[in-house]
């Protein structure tokens, strides 16, 4: 007997016939004799239809109770797998995030777990119950919903197999496994049978959204097995203790695998970046940390940040990008900010996009990132900023490109599978 979590995302959620395929993959793994604990996303389109309510009554939402809406697509599912595994013959039952409950930090709509209470759910598990549970949700210690940020199930799936102790969590998703990039731009990526967990928290920070990052980071501290996985299968479809996705895995476990390794593992875009420049701001020591101090405060992450060498008049230009979720914030802290700090233009952008290439070859190869330019260059693509870490390169360019720049980069770095 094995325990398991698995995790079906919004697309393999969306109506009652899918769901019903679902049910159907949680009784085979359930016949097998395992505990299985289900996560669950909103039905795809519906969290973004709940999101669109909050801004339509009002673009500065108050986070605690935009929370409150966005939870709600969860509760739907879930309750709506139980019933109909219930129909199926089998014993499910739906666990809330507030009646677990999964505790989280206040960081509203974008909350990080702190521990989930397992106790009941182990003991109704035990007794051959399966357990549903939306993904997403979590409680403040003054009994708050949260939400995990978007994405966040993969996270919830994460947290409760490490809270579970599980066996393996398996992340069903609309893809076979985790490619060398989004093939639904390039048709010639590759399927990876295997990443490391640097490289695929590398790949999802950047925007390859097939995992959240914090998902990966959190299975990479708790040593949580994930596999990723098409929930879009027949029923003589190999099954998953097989493992036909995508595993991820430690440097370790892929070179005892041999692997072959590439310089470059994967190709991100990430569309939903904004880009926001200050004109002539006073080149003066501290003018930086009054742009960025009241963001931090507001839990704004910001991105790229480029400062212009003042060229005359002691001003600079400052340029950044942070989430489009957050522009409407960060422009209205900016705005306040204004005289202390003292720019004069506030320009908003966001029609761009971030392109990075992610391979842990790179700390030993030089040339990664001047392929790149070059690469960008031969097809008249602009870079409007640059960075860079240890195992990443990424540019931001403009949204209309980014098609273009992800296939050209992929056929750049020897990705393109053989036809
Ligand atoms: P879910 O609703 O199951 O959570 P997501 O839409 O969040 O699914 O993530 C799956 C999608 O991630 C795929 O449909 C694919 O378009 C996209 N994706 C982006 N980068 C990759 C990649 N490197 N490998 C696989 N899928 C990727
Ligand atoms: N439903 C949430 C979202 O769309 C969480 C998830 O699907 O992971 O972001
Ligand atoms: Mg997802």
């Amino acid at each position: 007997m094995a325990r398991i979590v698995m995790k079906f995302g919004g697309t393999s959620m969306a109506g009652t016939e899918r769901i019903r395929r679902v049910a159907q993959l949680v009784k085979r793994q359930a016949e097998r004799g395992d505990e299985v604990a289900v996560v669950v996303s909103a039905m795809a389109g519906d969290t973004d239809r709940l999101v669109n309510f909050c801004r339509e009554a009002n673009a500065l939402y108050d986070p605690a109770e935009y929370d409150v809406v966005v939870a709600a697509g969860e509760q739907i599912t879930s309750g709506l797998l139980a019933i109909t595994l219930q129909a199926l013959g089998c014993n499910a039952r739906s666990w809330l995030g507030w009646q677990m409950p999964i505790h989280t930090d206040d960081a509203h709509a974008k909350a990080r777990i702190g521990s989930i209470d397992t106790d009941e759910l182990l003991a109704s598990m035990g007794t051959g119950c399966i357990a549903v549970i939306p993904g997403f949700q979590g409680l403040t210690d003054n009994n708050r919903v949260t939400t995990l940020g978007r994405g966040g199930s993969d996270t919830s799936a994460v947290a409760v197999a490490a809270a579970v102790k599980a066996d393996r969590c398996d992340i069903y998703t609309d893809v076979d496994g985790v490619y060398t990039t989004d093939p639904r731009i390039v048709a010639r990526a590759r399927k990876l049978k295997a990443v490391t967990y640097e490289e695929m928290l590398e790949l999802a920070s950047v925007g390859s959204k097939v995992l959240q990052t914090r998902s990966v980071g959190l299975a990479m501290k708790e040593g949580v097995r994930v596999q990723v996985l098409s929930s879009f299968i027949d029923e003589n479809a190999p099954d998953a203790d097989s493992i036909p996705g995508t595993m991820i895995v430690t440097d370790e476990e892929l070179e005892n695998a041999q692997v072959e390794r590439q310089l470059i593992t994967g190709i991100a875009a990430d569309k939903n970046e904004a880009k926001i420049t200050l004109t002539r701001v006073p080149d003066r020591p501290g003018a930086v940390a009054h742009i960025f101090a009241p963001l931090a405060d507001a839990n704004i992450n910001v991105d790229m940040i480029i400062q212009n060498v003042g060229r005359d008049k002691g001003e600079t230009d400052v340029t950044f990008t942070c989430p489009q979720a957050d522009l409407a914030r960060c422009t209205d802290i900016l705005e306040n900010q204004r005289d202390a700090i003292g720019y004069n233009r506030l320009i908003p952008d966001t029609k761009v996009a971030k392109i990075s290439v992610v391979g842990v070859g790179m700390k030993s190869h030089a040339g990664v990132a001047s392929t790149m330019f070059s690469s960008l260059a031969d097809r008249k693509i602009n870079i409007q900023a640059i960075s860079t870490s240890e195992i990443k390169v990424s540019v931001l360019i403009d949204e209309d490109e980014t098609e273009l720049a992800v296939r050209v980069l992929h056929t750049a770095y020897g990705l393109d599978a053989d036809r």
